[in-house]
């Protein structure tokens, strides 16, 4: 039976039947797949992007969107043993494919709950507070996120077919945009399985996400100013596509995550026998041995002390020389093979560039030997450590990268000089620094971070919980400076951030309230009758506004709360030392305020309000003395529709603007209160 044709998806439909360019088991050379031959018609795939996928996808908000995203990680999650057994394929042993479809369903699951957390039930993210540009307080600024209204498409390299779609697609769609995704032909059968799945499940709007095999031909050309490209791949391809006429044209941003020679450095202060140093040796082997080296973070660079470098070419060769290598289904096999023979052809070509002056540590005379049926056609390739012992000199170590289980030693004499070295990688997605001194550390990353995405300290301390030089993270920004890429991926919410615009808005508090739905203080108000608090979720509106009674602070309370607290602190109970301070006299607690504010503003009998669960941005503005007269004014400034969730009782969340002042109106205490708010009963709904 001759191997399946992989098919795009392009405008709803599968489309691919005739064979092109058949794509081999990397583990023993046989066809597992063929590229279709039909070419796409990428203006139909934009047109369905736009006017199918975006208007279904902006009818949602960023709540809804992320529980989509979080249902799409269970159905998947539960389909992953199907994933795992076409990842087998590219060589991958299964803690590799882990990485790629575990590590892929679990940055769903992040940006999922990121997204519920972080994000508003709406499509527009306020990024404020709103500055006041005029004395009255009648005219102010400040800055919204929206959807772009455009099209992403994201172009991925080989080595992570599943995660390097999805860590791109989740902040993506969450952003609303229809994602286009072209992975790297060499592993798209593993896309390939994971957007039918997708698409199978019937979870996503229509068209949310593309798939294209093969050529993305002229997609490039066809994109519009709200569209955007994310890319991962060579630094060559990088450069070339970036320039692409119609991009620049247009503005069109273009992410690049690169190759990049990402470097780790063992400090001077580290000895043979210490935690420190085979921590250092473990990790430049995980780093050289995971997915055959095949990581765009792995450690291309192991920088040590020139007094240090035999123990650790020892340890090392010591480690590799243990490793069982070939067919992952093997028993005992911990490192599988290159993905495709192009890869084996390229390592070795890349290899023989920087072995040109250095010595070979260990290689493929040290016994490689592949196990299995057929490995002989397969694209093995052994770990290979070089060393380098006039790195300052030389410059290939320090910009050719061998994608595969190649990594070089280079000596230094102090500490200075590993930090220039590490520059000299003229920017890196990871570098690593082993060491126990926090002086160290700091001087390093001092130095490091401007060129580096992401530095890793290693200690003894952190050991038994660190993720480790080579795991990206989705709460932790992805993508280097310089030869890096210069992009940014995951990051935390921040991601979805870069798929959004940013927008500076003015206008008066009232119009900018409308248009952020948080309340902007200085805004119109509403006020009721009805306490906010007897209010559900449903019936509160931002704006809705209570203006409390008053309430005279006497000597009493102050007594009474540092009773109640313990705090005796002078500035509340020593008269003499009170007439020092910048209030001439004693005040009272700002806990007191705090509580006082919340003795006025509560509505004691049972509720709709289920929790108080926190505070924001609290300052307390000016001193209350004793006599001085207080009132709170309680408005609602967001209000945030989670959904329902099956393991609690329906609720929203609502974030109330609080404002203390005094008996001359003068603000005194100024915060955000958090609750947690039922929402209508069903019948109570049903009968309203
Ligand atoms: P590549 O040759 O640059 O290809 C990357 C992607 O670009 C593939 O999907 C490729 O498609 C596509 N592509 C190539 N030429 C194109 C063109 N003219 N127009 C549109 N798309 C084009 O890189 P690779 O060999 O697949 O990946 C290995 C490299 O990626 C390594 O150097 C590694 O360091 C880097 N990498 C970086 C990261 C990171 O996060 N920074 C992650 C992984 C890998 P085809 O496969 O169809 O040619």
């Amino acid at each position: 039976m001759s191997p399946p044709v992989l098919q795009s998806l392009i405008a709803g439909r599968w489309v691919g039947s005739s064979a092109a360019r058949g794509l081999h088991s990397a583990v023993n050379g046989r066809l597992v797949a063929q590229t279709h031959a039909e070419e796409l018609d990428f203006g139909e795939g934009l047109d369905f992007a736009r006017r199918q996928a975006l208007p279904s996808l902006l009818a949602l908000d960023y709540q809804q969107r992320a529980a989509m995203l979080k249902a799409l990680a269970a159905y998947l999650m539960e389909r992953k043993e199907e994933l795992y057994a076409i990842s087998a394929h590219t060589g991958a042993t299964r803690a590799d494919s882990w990485i790629d479809v575990e590590g892929g369903i679990g940055t769903l699951f992040a940006y999922a709950s990121m997204g519920r957390r972080e994000l508003p039930s709406s499509n527009v993210v306020h990024e404020g507070p709103a500055t006041p540009l005029g004395k009255q307080g009648q005219f102010m600024g400040t800055h919204v996120l929206v959807p772009r209204r455009g099209v992403a498409v994201h172009i991925n390299a080989f080595n992570f077919p599943m995660w390097g779609m999805l860590e791109k697609f989740a902040p993506s769609f969450v952003a609303g945009m229809p994602c286009i995704v072209k992975p790297a032909t060499a592993t798209s059968y593993v896309a390939q399985a994971c957007v039918r799945m997708i698409e199978d499940s019937g979870l996503l709007p229509a068209g949310a996400l593309q798939l294209i095999i093969g050529s993305s031909g002229d997609l490039l050309d066809r994109l519009l100013e709200t569209d955007v490209v994310t890319f991962t791949g060579s630094a060559d391809t990088a450069a070339q596509l970036r320039v692409n006429p119609n991009l620049v044209r247009r503005s069109i941003p273009f992410n690049a995550e690169a190759d990049s020679l990402n470097c780790a450095i063992l400090a001077p202060d580290v000895q043979p026998g210490e935690p420190e140093f085979d921590l250092f040796v473990k990790e430049v082997f995980r780093e050289m041995s995971a997915k055959a080296g095949q990581k765009c973070t792995a450690i291309r660079r192991a920088i040590v002390p020139a007094s240090q470098v035999d123990a650790v070419a020892a340890a090392l060769r010591e480690r590799l020389a243990k490793v069982k290598i070939g067919d992952p289904a093997v028993e005992g096999v911990r490192m599988g093979a290159l993905a495709s023979k192009d890869q084996q052809r390229d390592v070795a070509e890349r290899l023989a560039q920087l072995a040109r002056g250095n010595e070979i540590v260990f290689g493929e005379r040290d016994g490689f030997a592949p196990v299995g049926e057929g490995v002989g056609d397969g694209a093995f390739f052994a770990p290979t450590l070089l060393l380098c012992r006039d790195a300052m000199h030389n410059e290939a170590v320090h910009n050719v990268e061998a994608f595969g289980p190649v990594s070089t030693l280079m000596t230094y004499h102090d500490f200075d000089e590993a930090l220039a070295l590490a520059a000299k990688g003229r920017g890196s997605l990871v570098g690593s620094v082993v060491t126990h001194t926090p002086a160290l550390a700091a001087q390093a990353v001092l130095h490091a971070a401007a060129f580096h995405g992401r530095l890793l300290v290693l200690d003894r301390e952190a050991a038994a919980e660190s993720t480790g030089h080579g795991s990206p993270l989705p709460m932790l920004k992805h993508g280097g400076p310089g030869r890096a890429g210069g992009g940014e991926e995951l990051g935390g919410i921040r991601a979805v951030k870069h798929y959004l615009q940013r927008c500076a808005v003015q206008g008066s508090p009232t119009m900018l309230t409308a248009i952020t739905g948080e309340y902007v203080r200085g805004g119109a108000v509403r006020e009721d009758v009805v306490h906010p608090f007897r209010k559900y979720f449903e019936e509160i509106q931002v704006g809705d506004s209570l203006l409390t009674h008053r309430r005279t602070v006497s000597e009493a309370d102050i007594v009474n709360f540092g009773g109640i607290s313990g705090d005796y602190f002078y500035m509340h109970f020593d008269e003499v030392a009170a007439k020092d301070t910048q209030f001439g006299k004693r005040i009272a607690h700002g806990y007191f305020v705090l509580s006082a504010a919340a003795g006025l503003f509560v509505s004691p009998a049972p509720g709709p309000v289920l929790a108080n669960y926190g505070l924001d941005t609290l300052r307390f503005v000016n001193p209350v003395a004793i006599g001085d007269t207080i009132q709170a004014r309680l408005t609602c400034k967001r209000r945030i529709d989670r959904g329902n969730r099956p393991d609690q009782p329906p609720q929203g969340v609502v974030a109330w603007d609080v404002q203390v002042t005094n008996q001359h109106g003068e603000l005194v205490a100024s915060y955000d209160i958090l609750t947690l708010v039922a929402k209508r009963p069903e019948a109570e709904a049903a009968q309203a």
